[in-house]
């Protein structure tokens, strides 16, 4: 459950008390008609529009931690930002107040050691980069502005997913601001209840202030897309699924729908190969035999390639998204998947299926907080359009969609993906591991002050 901020409750703000508090900070704090307000308080999903009464960009833990106390002390609900890429808006809120995670941005690469410690701001693109530039790379999306804090915190599902796990599973430590304001780390060896829930948990036991992860060798890779022929879009499908069943783990794939000019269903297989290249010509071997009439996959580098879908994602767009996880892809579910695939309200509405699996798949549901282990696709219905005249179209299309599709996905929902939907979807979202978030919860966050969000009551 999102949990809306009651506008009845909103504290009043004495100007002084304000001005005393701005005293204490090293970073900025915007207020309803200041210079950079209106661009702080903006996310990624235009249906979003809410005024905090104060905005707070942290230039340090410190500052975050004086944020914490602020809020707390003052009855203030807060809203955490690190990319605003959340679609269910969570990032901002009316009336509380906001900390804008972005003027946090800085990274350190130890190549020797294979780690990266990166601050909250950060930019899926700003990690690679800094990455990239000793050969390593650790897993995260596939769009390279989306942010790296909610993302990990959430899962963070991936182009190497198949090799090295969730974003959450190379998480090897964390600097966290908890409820009473203190900064505590969370690692195996430091809390390990408090890394346990961080992973998979979201945004539940504090303000994240910075990241530890683990890095690994992500040379070139041999990637791109294959568009399979309208009058074999049903076929391809099948074959797709059938692929990815036992696909090596090097391989990582995505399978997008779409809808050719005369109104046909259309399927393309996005891949990525993260191993040596003569391999990975063999392993895409099938998927060429299957006869796409276009091929795309070719050498690039791997920044290159986390960058090769923003422009179908730009900033200012209204979204509504719909997404479960699609173990099997038997004949009624495909023929549900073709039929919203030929009905798609505009061209930018994307369906996609990326495919879970190998590392990703292969951890124990309790060994972190993410609970969805196992080799599925996660199927995404994101529809995006510009007219706020055409919203109800839109929604319409992916509700029908969603509910035609549900007899056959499995019981969950990816905690990134989901929208405001009310509070099964979010008990789903954590499944099994639900109760021990909880009674985390309970330890670190009692009086549930980080409640904006796919919330965890605390335990009683
Ligand atoms: C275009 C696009 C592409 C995407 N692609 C992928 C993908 O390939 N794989 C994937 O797994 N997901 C993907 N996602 C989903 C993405 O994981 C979520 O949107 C995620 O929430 C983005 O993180 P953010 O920091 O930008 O979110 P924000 O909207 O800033 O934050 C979302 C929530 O995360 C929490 N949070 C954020 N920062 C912190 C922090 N420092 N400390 C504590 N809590 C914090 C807060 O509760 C906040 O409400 C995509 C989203 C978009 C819009």
């Amino acid at each position: 459950m999102i949990v809306p901020f009651a506008p009845a409750a909103f504290p009043r703000l004495d100007d002084a008390v304000v001005s005393a508090f701005h005293q204490t900070l090293s970073g900025r704090l915007l207020r309803p008609g200041n210079e950079g307000y209106d661009a702080a308080r903006a996310v990624f999903n235009a249906m979003i529009d809410r005024r905090p009464a104060l905005i707070i960009r942290p230039a340090d833990a410190e500052d975050v931690r004086r944020a914490v106390d602020f809020a707390r002390e003052h009855g203030f609900a807060l809203a955490v930002k690190g990319g605003g890429h959340n679609v269910a808006g969570t990032a901002v809120c009316d009336g509380g107040l906001m900390l804008d995670l972005s003027a946090m941005r800085t990274v350190s690469v130890d190549p020797a050691r294979r780690i990266a410690v990166a601050d909250p701001g950060l930019l899926l693109g700003d990690l690679d980069r800094a990455t990239q530039a000793h050969g390593l790379a650790t897993p995260l999306g596939v769009v390279s502005v989306t942010g790296i804090a909610g993302l990990t915190l959430g899962g963070g599902l991936g182009w190497l997913n198949g090799k090295h796990g969730l974003a959450c599973d190379n998480l090897l430590a964390a600097d966290v601001v908890t409820a009473d304001g203190e900064l505590r780390q969370a690692s195996n060896d430091e809390n390990p209840d408090l890394y346990w829930a961080i992973r998979g948990g979201s945004g539940n036991f504090g303000v994240v202030t910075s990241f530890t992860y683990r890095l690994h060798p992500v040379g070139p890779v041999l990637a791109g897309g294959l568009a399979f022929p309208p009058e074999r879009a049903r076929e391809a499908l099948r074959f797709y699924h059938e692929f990815t069943a036992d696909c090596p783990e090097e391989l990582s794939t995505t399978a997008g729908l779409g809808m050719d000019a005369v109104g046909r269903p259309t399927v393309a297989v996005g891949a990525c190969w993260s191993g040596p290249l003569d391999a990975g010509e063999r392993a895409l071997r099938p998927l060429r035999a299957f006869g796409p009439v276009e091929d795309g996959i070719a050498p690039m580098a791997y920044g290159a390639l986390q960058a090769a879908n923003d422009a179908g994602f730009p900033p200012g767009r209204r979204h509504y998204w719909k997404s479960s996880w699609l173990i099997d892809l038997g004949e009624d579910a495909v023929d549900v998947l073709l039929r919203f695939a030929a009905e798609k309200p505009s061209t930018a509405t994307g369906i996609g299926l990326q495919r879970m699996h190998g590392a990703a798949a292969r951890v124990d549901p309790a060994a972190t907080a993410f609970p969805h282990r196992r080799a599925q696709h996660e199927l995404l219905i994101l529809a995006q359009w510009d007219d706020p005249a055409e919203s109800d179209r839109h929604v319409g299309w992916a509700r029908a969609f969603f509910e035609a599709i549900r007899p056959f996905a499995a019981r969950g929902v990816y905690v990134n993906d989901l929208g405001g939907e009310g509070a099964d979807r979010v008990r789903e979202a954590y499944g099994a591991n639900y109760g021990r978030l909880a009674a985390v919860k309970a330890k670190y966050d009692p009086t549930n002050f980080f409640r904006l969000n796919q919330n965890i009551q605390p335990a009683a």
